[in-house]
C-alpha cells in the first residue's frame, strides 16, 4: 500500500474546545497515525495512512468539527511520510507567531448537567463540573497557550480519576483544562461576611429572604429570591441602585415562559453555550414585583450556566435576582478579600470558593432582533471571540469612548473587542480596564503601528491612548465619535463599499465643536461625510442634563414657543426651573448647540410623564419606549425636513406631541406618535439620500438602536421602500462598539 501524509493547519476556536480528542478519535476511526498539536496559531495536524482515507479525514473534520469548535481556516500541505505507526497528542509549543483565539466561557452541557443530577456518578452535586464541551475558558486564562498549567485550575493537582479522564483520548474530559471533581478540584464554602465558615442551606437562606453574594464564573453576583418583594427592595436599598432594572436568573425554560414571552429563536438563544441575559417581553400575568424592573415592559432574564447556580434552585426556588455585585457604577469584584471587604454590608452570606478569577466578564445582555443576538454588552460566553474583517489590517490598538467602554486589538483579518468595562469616569474600573489592555496585549503579543482614539480632548480614554501612543513611538489617530459608529457597523456587517449610515445617541463631540447625535452619513473607511443631520437646538452645557429630561424638554418647548404658561401647562412640574430655562434659551455661554438623538427622546419622555431624575444611563428613552409598546398603532405628527449640503430634520414636532398631549391624549400614544414621527422622519432622509447618493444599504449604530420599537419598525419601512438596512450583529449598537470603527478608520489613514 502507498503511504501518503499530509500537514494541516487550523485556525479559528480550536482551542478549548475539544478538538485534539475529536481529532485524535476521527484518526482512529480511519486508521491514521500521525499527532496533533496546539500551538499559537490554533492546531497543527500530521497525519499518514491512504491518500483516500486522508482525504476523508479532511472532509469530515470541515463538515462536522466538535459543536464549541469554529473552523476559521484549513490549509492542508502534501508532505514525506515519516513512518508514524499511532495516532498521538503531543504536548504544545510555543512559538513567535501570535495569531490565537482565546475560548469564551461556556455555559454547562447536557452531559455534565446529567451527570451533576444523577446520585449514582462520582460528581453528584459537584458544583464545579465541567468537560470539554463546557465551563470556564476566558474567566481563567493567564497566558498562552491555553493549558490547564496557565489557568487558575494549576493550584488544583488533579486526582487520579480525573488525570485519567484527562489523559483519555476517548474521554469526553480528555484535556478538558478545567477538569475537576468533588476529590481533588475546587469546593463551595458559604461564610458569613466576616469570612467565618457558616454552617447552614443556601437554598434555605434564599428561601428565609437573605442576600447572598455568589461567586460565579467571571464575577459574584448578588442574588436573592425573585419573588420576595421584601428581599427585592432591601437589595435596591442597600445596593443604592434606586430604579435601574435588575437580571433575573430561572430555573428553567417553563419559568422564563411564565413570566415571559418566548419565541423559539428566543429560546435558543437563552440555552446557546454563551448563556446570555436575553430582554423578553414581560407577560401581564407576571407576578414578579415592579420593582425588578421598574417602568419597564421588559425582563433580562438568562438561565443558570454553571452546576453552581443550578444547586440554587429548588422546589420553591424558580427564579432569583443575579445582579452584578458591585457597588453602583465600579467595576465587577473577583477577588475574595475585595468581595468581603466591599460586599460585607450588602450580603448577609457568601458563596464562594478557591477557584480564582483572573479575567473579569459581566453577563451578556442581548436581544433577538432579525432572528439574530443583538448586543446591548457583549461580555461573557462571548468574548474575546475574534471578529472577521472585510480585509487584513495591519496591528492597531483602538481605546473605544469613555462610557460602556471596550478596547479592540487587530491582527491579522480579526478584531479582538475587550469585555465591557463600564464608564471611565471611575477610577476603579478605569483601573481595571488598563489590566485588561496589559492581558491582551501580552496574550495576543501583538505591537500596535497606530493607536485609535475619540476626539473628544476631555476623554480620559483620549489621555490614555495618547500615553500609549507615545510608550509605543506609533501615531495617534483622533476618530470623531459618530464616524467611529459608522465604520463600525459597516465592519460588522463585513461591508467595504460607500453606503449611508445613521449614527444616533446621546452625545458625541462633533467636529464643529458642537453636540452631535442624530447624524447621517455617506461614505467609506476612507472617507465619510456628514450628509444629514437633526436641526440643531440649544441643550444647557455641562454632562447634568442627561439626568433631568423635565429641563430638557422645558428648554426645548420654552424655544420653540417663548410662551411660559402653555410650557407649565404641559409640564406641570418644570415651574421651578422656568427661570433657569428662560436665562439658558439664547444664551451661547449657558448652552451649546446639540443634535443629540437621546436630548430629543428625553424631552418626549417628559411630555409623556417622566420627569423624574433620571437614575441610570438612557432611563428616560427606555420608559418612552415601554410606553410605546402599550400603544396601537398610530399616526405619526407631521414632521419636515430641509434639503441642503447637509439635510436636517425638523425637531419641531415635539410641538405637535405637546399639543396632543394638552388635549389629554393618553402617553402611551403620544410615545407612539412620537416613535412613529422619528422612523418616518428617518426613513424619508435616508431614502431621499440614497437617490442622491446612488445606494440602496444603510447602516444603522448609536446607543438610540437599542431601541426595539425603534429599530423592528425602521427595518421593515426600509425594506419596503428597497433600502436594505443594515443594524450590529457582533458588537452592541452602544459605546460598547466604538472601539471597532475606530480600528477600521485608522487602518485607512
Ligand atoms: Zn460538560
Ligand atoms: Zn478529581
Amino acid at each position: 500500500m502507498k503511504r501518503s501524509a499530509a500537514e494541516i493547519k487550523v485556525t479559528g476556536i480550536v482551542q478549548g474546545v475539544g478538538f485534539r480528542p475529536h481529532v485524535y478519535r476521527l484518526a482512529n476511526k480511519l486508521g491514521l497515525a500521525g499527532w496533533i498539536i496546539n500551538t499559537t496559531n490554533g492546531v497543527t495536524i500530521r497525519v499518514e495512512g491512504r491518500a483516500k482515507d486522508i482525504k476523508g479525514f479532511v472532509r469530515e473534520l470541515q463538515t462536522s468539527p466538535p459543536p464549541l469548535a469554529y473552523i476559521e481556516s484549513l490549509r492542508t500541505k502534501k508532505i514525506q511520510p515519516e513512518g508514524y505507526s499511532a495516532f498521538f497528542i503531543q504536548k504544545s509549543s510555543q512559538s513567535l507567531d501570535a495569531d490565537i483565539s482565546i475560548p469564551p466561557d461556556v455555559g454547562t452541557c447536557p452531559d455534565c448537567l446529567k451527570e451533576y443530577n444523577d446520585p449514582n456518578n462520582r460528581r453528584y452535586g459537584y458544583p464545579f463540573t465541567n468537560c470539554v464541551n463546557c465551563g470556564p475558558r476566558f474567566s481563567i486564562i493567564r497566558a498562552s497557550p491555553y493549558d490547564r498549567k496557565n489557568t487558575s485550575m494549576n493550584v488544583f493537582k488533579m486526582c487520579a480519576d480525573c488525570a485519567g479522564e484527562y489523559e483519555d483520548p476517548a474521554n469526553r474530559r480528555f484535556h478538558a483544562e478545567p477538569n475537576a471533581c468533588p476529590t481533588c478540584g475546587p469546593q463551595l464554602l458559604l461564610t458569613l461576611p466576616d469570612g467565618r465558615a457558616y454552617n447552614g442551606d443556601i437554598r434555605a437562606l434564599l428561601k428565609a429572604g437573605k442576600i447572598l453574594a455568589v461567586k460565579g464564573i467571571g464575577a459574584y453576583h448578588l442574588a436573592c429570591d425573585a419573588k420576595n418583594d421584601k428581599a427585592v427592595r432591601l437589595l435596591r436599598k442597600r445596593k443604592k441602585r434606586q430604579t435601574k432594572p435588575f437580571a433575573l436568573m430561572c430555573r428553567d425554560l417553563d419559568v422564563v415562559r411564565k413570566n415571559c414571552e418566548l419565541s423559539l429563536k428566543e429560546e435558543e438563544l437563552l440555552t446557546s453555550p454563551a448563556r446570555p441575559i436575553l430582554l423578553l417581553k414581560k407577560r401581564q400575568t407576571s407576578m414578579l414585583c415592579d420593582e425588578i424592573a421598574p417602568g419597564l415592559d421588559t425582563l433580562g432574564v438568562m438561565l443558570p450556566y454553571t452546576p453552581l447556580h443550578y444547586g440554587l434552585f429548588d422546589d420553591d426556588i424558580s427564579i432569583l435576582v443575579m445582579t452584578s455585585a458591585n457597588i453602583s457604577g465600579d467595576p465587577l469584584i473577583i477577588a475574595e478579600k475585595e468581595a468581603y471587604s466591599k460586599l460585607g454590608f450588602l450580603a448577609d452570606f457568601f458563596v464562594v470558593n478557591k477557584r480564582e478569577i483572573v479575567n473579569r466578564a459581566d453577563d451578556s445582555v442581548v436581544m433577538l432582533f432579525m432572528d439574530m443576538p443583538y448586543f446591548i454588552r457583549r461580555a461573557r460566553g462571548y468574548v474575546p471571540r475574534g471578529i472577521c474583517l472585510p480585509y487584513k489590517v495591519e496591528p492597531i490598538f483602538a481605546v473605544g469612548g469613555d462610557l460602556k467602554s471596550t478596547f479592540a486589538y487587530t491582527y491579522d483579518k480579526k478584531a479582538v473587542i475587550s469585555q465591557y468595562f463600564g464608564d471611565l469616569d471611575n477610577l476603579e474600573n478605569f483601573e481595571a480596564f488598563k489590566e485588561g489592555v496589559r492581558f491582551f496585549g501580552e496574550f495576543l503579543q501583538i505591537k500596535p503601528q497606530s493607536v485609535a482614539c475619540d476626539i473628544h480632548p476631555g476623554y480620559i480614554s483620549t489621555r490614555f491612548a495618547s500615553a500609549y501612543a507615545k510608550e509605543l513611538s506609533v501615531p495617534l489617530i483622533k476618530v470623531q465619535h459618530h464616524k467611529a459608529h459608522f465604520a463600525s457597523a459597516m465592519a460588522d456587517n463585513a461591508l467595504n463599499e460607500s453606503v449611508l449610515g445613521v449614527i444616533c445617541d446621546g452625545t458625541g463631540y462633533g467636529e464643529d465643536g458642537t453636540i452631535w447625535g442624530c447624524e447621517v452619513f455617506h461614505g467609506n473607511y476612507q472617507e465619510i461625510k456628514r450628509v444629514g443631520s437633526l436641526e440643531s437646538f440649544l441643550q444647557p452645557r455641562g454632562d447634568e442634563i442627561i439626568k433631568y429630561p423635565l429641563q430638557m424638554a422645558s428648554v426645548l418647548l420654552y424655544s420653540l414657543w417663548k410662551d411660559e404658561d402653555k410650557v407649565m401647562r404641559v409640564l406641570p412640574g418644570c415651574k421651578r426651573l422656568l427661570p433657569f430655562v428662560k436665562a439658558q434659551v439664547g444664551s451661547k455661554t449657558l448652552c451649546i448647540e446639540s443634535s443629540s438623538c437621546g436630548r430629543l427622546f428625553d424631552a418626549a419622555a417628559a411630555i409623556c410623564g417622566f420627569t423624574a431624575m433620571v437614575s441610570y444611563e438612557g432611563e428616560a428613552a427606555m420608559r418612552l419606549e415601554s410606553l410605546a409598546h402599550y400603544s396601537p398603532e398610530v399616526e405619526p405628527y407631521s414632521y419636515s425636513i430641509h434639503e441642503g449640503s447637509i439635510m436636517r430634520l425638523s425637531w419641531g414636532f415635539l410641538s405637535e406631541m405637546a399639543d396632543d398631549k394638552l388635549q389629554g391624549t393618553e402617553a402611551s400614544i403620544l410615545a407612539a406618535r412620537f416613535h412613529t414621527t422619528f422612523i418616518n422622519a428617518l426613513a424619508e432622509m435616508v431614502s431621499k439620500l440614497a437617490v442622491k447618493y446612488k445606494t440602496d444599504k444603510v447602516v444603522f449604530s448609536g446607543g438610540t438602536f437599542q431601541n426595539c420599537f425603534v429599530i423592528k419598525r425602521l427595518a421593515e419601512r426600509l425594506k419596503a421602500m428597497d433600502i436594505m438596512p443594515y443594524f450590529h450583529r457582533q458588537v452592541p449598537t452602544n459605546d460598547s462598539g466604538l472601539a471597532l470603527g475606530q480600528l477600521m478608520i485608522a487602518a485607512n489613514r
